[in-house]
């Protein structure tokens, strides 16, 4: 199947509307990316014809939510390519996911001394829920940086573990850089010494075709809102031995099985992990957002997305006063630069003059930009809805930004 990113296109209602007179140029995907007309409808049924609770009901409504919203852990379990959906816990994003592994994984487990290996790369989300346990009970975090290309190296994560690494945390995608890393090699080395490895792979997995059971990882999280779903929704892969580590994370309805006034039992995982009313729409709308990037094919999107890459870079690099960051030879298509004279959020507020959004500041991720010795950039990141004609526009305006700043 060949892939037609008009055809795609197409099955976006947002990317033919206008911004500020222009048509809307969206290279902000990697903070969030829009949705298709399926996912839309999808989300409206629900809520126009088929809405209850999930899991509560013995009527029809309750029933059909519940099909729609159970069913969705079997999609995801195909999207990553995990042997069983119950090793499938769905989150709001990524962000609850690690919050979940460290509160019910880590923390019960980890004492004073213990070590948790991560990359500068990381995004916040996979760098705050570790510095909860080195603030309330001294676990250690250690640091691997990238090299001057922006690559990180597996054998350095590997060699950066000792005898107290309890767990490497690392991305699988940069959402600044667009460096891609090696998860597999990480977790093959990880898996000799005994050390379990958790993968955010909330960008990975919207660039890339992802199989855990490959990859051997024992957490893999990702994001809904970036995958063309709807934001609120996500899932974490866990591996079921962990998963039998692990206490309950938040307390309430639908986690339990049985609580009296002295005690109480808990439902068996994934459930045990899922209390409260969940993002039941939500959920449904990311599995119809996963559904629609299996009909398209992953390998089909990463290679429309290679071709934008390389066309980005070159582009680009032919602007010798812009300053791209991390230039590793297979990163995503994802580029965020700097330009003498102007600040990041200059540059976005002219670009989006001519319609074209694109995310600047610290993204998330202040010890990479520590790392790199810059305090802010301008984002363009692109999806697979993306053209070769938006590079073009993209490059315009900052020869005119150029001008306009330099
Ligand atoms: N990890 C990475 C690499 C990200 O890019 C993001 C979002 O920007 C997150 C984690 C957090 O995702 P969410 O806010 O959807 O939980």
């Amino acid at each position: 199947m060949t892939f037609d990113v008009g055809a795609v296109r197409a099955d976006f209602p947002i990317l033919s509307r206008e911004i500020n007179g222009k048509p809307l140029t969206y290279l902000d995907n990697g903070a969030s990316a829009q949705k298709p007309r399926v996912v839309i409808d999808a989300m409206t049924r629900v809520y126009e014809q088929e809405y209850s609770n999930v899991h509560r009901g013995l009527h029809t409504l309750s029933n059909i939510s519940t099909e729609k919203y159970e069913g969705v852990r079997g999609i995801v379990a195909r999207f990553l390519g995990a042997p069983d959906e119950e090793e499938i816990v769905f989150t709001t994003g990524t962000t609850e996911a690690i919050n979940m592994v460290a509160s019910s994984w880590a923390a019960p487990r980890l004492e004073a001394g213990d070590e948790i290996v991560l990359s500068i790369m990381e995004h916040h989300a996979n760098i705050v829920p570790w510095h909860f346990l080195r603030e309330r009970q001294g676990v250690v975090i250690k640091w691997v940086e990238t090299d001057a290309n922006g690559d990180l190296d597996p054998e350095a994560v590997l060699a950066a573990c000792g005898p107290r690494t309890k767990l490497i945390a690392v991305t699988q995608l940069s959402n600044v850089t667009g460096t891609v890393v090696d998860v597999k090699a990480i977790c093959d080395g990880a898996r000799d010494k005994g050390i379990p490895v958790l993968v955010d792979g909330s960008q990975g997995a919207v660039h890339m075709p992802v199989n855990v059971a490959e990859m051997g990882c024992d957490f893999y999280a990702i994001t809904g809102h970036k995958l063309y779903g709807p934001s609120g929704s996500g899932a974490v892969y866990i591996r079921r031995e962990r998963m039998e580590e692990m206490r309950p994370f938040m307390g309430g309805g639908d986690m339990i099985r049985e609580v009296t006034r002295d005690a109480v039992t808990y439902n068996d995982p994934p459930m045990k992990f899922e209390a409260g009313t969940p993002g039941i729409v939500q959920t449904i709308g990311m599995g119809v957002a996963l559904d629609y990037l299996m009909g398209l094919g992953m390998e089909n999107i990463a290679a429309h997305e290679r071709g934008l890459r390389d066309y980005a870079r070159a582009k680009l690099d032919g602007l010798n006063w812009l300053q791209v960051q991390g230039q590793s030879a297979g990163k995503a298509a994802i580029f965020s630069f700097t330009m003498a004279g102007a600040h990041a959020h200059d540059l976005s507020t002219v670009l989006d003059k001519r319609g074209i959004a694109v995310r600047a500041g610290s993204h998330c991720a202040m010890p990479l930009m520590e790392h790199m010795g810059v305090t802010a950039t301008a984002r363009a990141s692109f999806g697979m809805y993306n053209t070769e004609a938006e590079v073009d526009r993209l490059v315009d305006a900052l020869e005119f930004c150029h001008e306009l700043f330099g």
